[in-house]
C-alpha cells in the first residue's frame, strides 16, 4: 500500500458505521472470534459472496488476493501510483500514467484468477492492497468477472479485511520491499520499522502473521527481487515473481507488464497445485505477541494521538516508539489502520 492517502471523509466513516450497525448477527454468525470486533467488511463480504453463489456452504477451493503497486512491473514513481485524487496530501503529484498503472493492476488480478481457476480455485476475493486513490485503484468493471471486490478505505484489516478461515490461500501481488530496505518506494504502512518478538515484518510478513492465525498460508508474492527476498527470509516457502529488479527507491530494472502477466498466470496455478499438496505452511509466531514498532519520522507530530490509543495497551519506548503485547494477530490489522487513521 502506499501511506500517501488521505483520511476518511466524514461520510465514508458514518458509512461504515452504518454498514456495521446493519449486519450485527451475520458477523455474529460467522464466529468472529475476538466478539467485541465484530467486523463489518467480513460479514459484508459474506453476503456477497453467498449471492454470487461462492460462499461458505458450497466451499471449493477459496483465493484471497492483496494487489500493491508499487512493486508492480514498471513502476518507480510515486505519481504513476498516485491518482491525485488523495486529499490533504499536498506533496502528492500524479501523472496520465498513473491511469495505465491501474489497468495493469487489475489484469495483473486476472492472470492470477486464470492461472488459479486453471489449478482448480473457484472462489476469489480482491482486496485493494494499495492506498493510493484510497485504495479504489482497480476498477471494478476491469476485473474478472468471478472476483469479488474490497475496495475503499477506511477497512477494519486494512490490506487483509475480509479475509477468514474459510480461505484455502493468500496471494500477494505487486507488494514493494519494507521500511528502511533498498527497494523501489519501499516504506511499511506508517512505521518505519515493526517487530514482532524481534522479527522485523514488512507488510506482506505482517499480513502473513494474520492470516497464519486464521490457517491460511500464503503462496505466491510478486514484487521487486528486494521485497521477494526479505520475505522469503520472514515467512519462508511461496511461489515467487520477480517483477523488476530494484536499484534504488525510484529506480529498477524492470520485466516488460506483458512478460510479468505470463509469469504470474504460471505462478498462480503452480500456488494452488502447491497448496493443495502442503507445499506452504501458515505462518505464525509464538505467542503472546510482542509487537514494537516505530512511527514513521515525518509522523512525529502523531506520536501523542498514538499514545492515546486505549485498545493496545502501549507502552512507550521513546519518542515515536511504542511496545505492547497481544494474544491475537488481528490486532496488528486493527493498529495498523489505526494508525493511518491518524496519520493521515
Ligand atoms: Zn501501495
Amino acid at each position: 500500500m502506499t501511506s500517501m492517502t488521505s483520511g476518511p471523509s466524514p461520510g465514508m466513516v458514518a458509512a461504515l458505521a452504518a454498514l456495521a450497525l446493519l449486519l450485527p448477527s451475520s458477523s455474529a454468525a460467522q464466529g468472529d472470534s475476538a466478539g467485541r470486533d465484530a467486523d463489518p467488511g467480513r460479514a459484508a463480504l459474506a453476503e456477497l459472496q453467498s449471492d454470487a453463489g461462492t460462499g461458505r456452504a458450497g466451499k471449493g477451493f477459496r483465493v484471497f488476493i492483496v494487489p500493491d503497486m508499487e512493486g508492480a512491473p514498471g513502476t518507480v514513481f510515486s505519481r504513476e501510483v498516485l491518482s491525485g485524487a488523495e486529499a490533504d496530501c499536498e506533496t502528492c503529484f500524479t501523472s496520465p500514467d498513473y491511469e495505465h498503472y491501474r489497468r495493469l493492476m487489475a489484469e495483473d488480478v486476472n492472470a492470477v484468477i486464470e492461472g488459479a481457476s486453471a489449478a482448480g480455485a473457484t472462489a476469489f476475493t480482491v482486496n485493494e492492497g494499495h492506498g493510493g486513490n484510497d485504495f479504489a485503484n482497480i476498477q471494478p468493471f476491469a476485473l474478472d468477472p468471478r472476483a469479488t471486490l474490497v475496495r475503499g478505505w477506511p477497512k477494519p484489516l486494512v490490506m487483509i479485511t475480509g479475509l477468514d478461515a474459510t480461505y484455502d490461500t493468500v496471494i500477494f501481488i505487486g507488494a514493494h520491499a519494507n521500511a528502511g530496505s533498498p527497494g523501489v518506494m519501499a516504506h511499511n504502512f506508517a512505521v518505519d520499522s515493526l517487530t514482532v518478538n524481534g522479527v522485523a515484518l514488512n507488510e506482506v510478513g505482517l499480513n502473513a502473521l494474520v492470516a497464519g492465525e486464521m490457517g491460511v498460508s500464503v503462496s505466491l508474492v510478486s514484487g521487486d527481487d528486494v521485497l521477494v527476498e526479505e520475505t522469503h527470509e520472514m515467512i519462508g516457502q511461496f511461489e515467487e515473481v520477480v517483477t523488476k529488479i530494484a536499484y534504488g527507491r525510484n529506480a529498477a530494472a524492470t520485466y516488460t507488464p506483458a512478460r510479468v502477466r505470463e509469469w504470474l498466470r504460471s505462478a498462480a496455478r503452480r500456488a494452488v497445485e502447491g497448496e493443495r499438496k502442503g507445499a506452504y505452511r501458515p505462518f505464525t509466531l509464538e505467542k503472546p505477541y510482542r509487537v514494537a514498532f516505530t512511527l514513521r519520522k515525518s509522523f512525529a507530530d502523531k506520536a501523542e494521538e498514538v499514545a492515546a490509543l486505549s485498545r493496545y495497551r502501549l507502552e512507550r519506548t521513546g519518542a515515536i516508539s511504542f511496545r505492547f503485547e497481544t494474544q491475537e494477530a488481528v490486532e496488528l490489522g486493527h493498529l495498523m489502520n489505526d494508525l493511518e487513521l491518524i496519520v493521515f
